[in-house]
């Protein structure tokens, strides 16, 4: 059986992570909504921000620079408790 290796697998601007910003950006600006009831204090969203975008702060994530935003939805995806979402508006 053939095995693939990380040189094999398809990277760039095709990726579909990158599809799905590009898609994004095209649609509208981010607003990022916090749900304090669901959100545990993981930290995890603002690990995975590759933007800086949020910081914790009296143990939940705050936005500290939304105009950073990229729109990957990293953090949104990464919650292990819905707890935060990204959405896209127009402006
Ligand atoms: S969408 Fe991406 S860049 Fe924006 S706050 Fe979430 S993880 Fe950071
Ligand atoms: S990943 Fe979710 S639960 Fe964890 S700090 Fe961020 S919003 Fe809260």
């Amino acid at each position: 059986m053939k095995r693939l290796h990380n040189s094999s697998v398809k990277r760039g601007a095709d990726a579909p992570f990158f599809q799905l910003q590009a898609m994004n950006k095209k649609k509208g600006h981010p607003v990022i909504e916090i749900n304090k009831s669901w959100c545990q204090g993981c930290s995890i969203c603002v690990d995975f921000c590759p933007k800086n975008v949020l910081a914790m702060k009296d143990g939940y994530p705050e936005v500290m620079d939304l105009e950073a935003c990229n729109l990957c939805m990293l953090c949104e995806v990464r919650c292990p408790d819905f707890a935060i979402m990204v959405e896209v508006v127009n402006a």
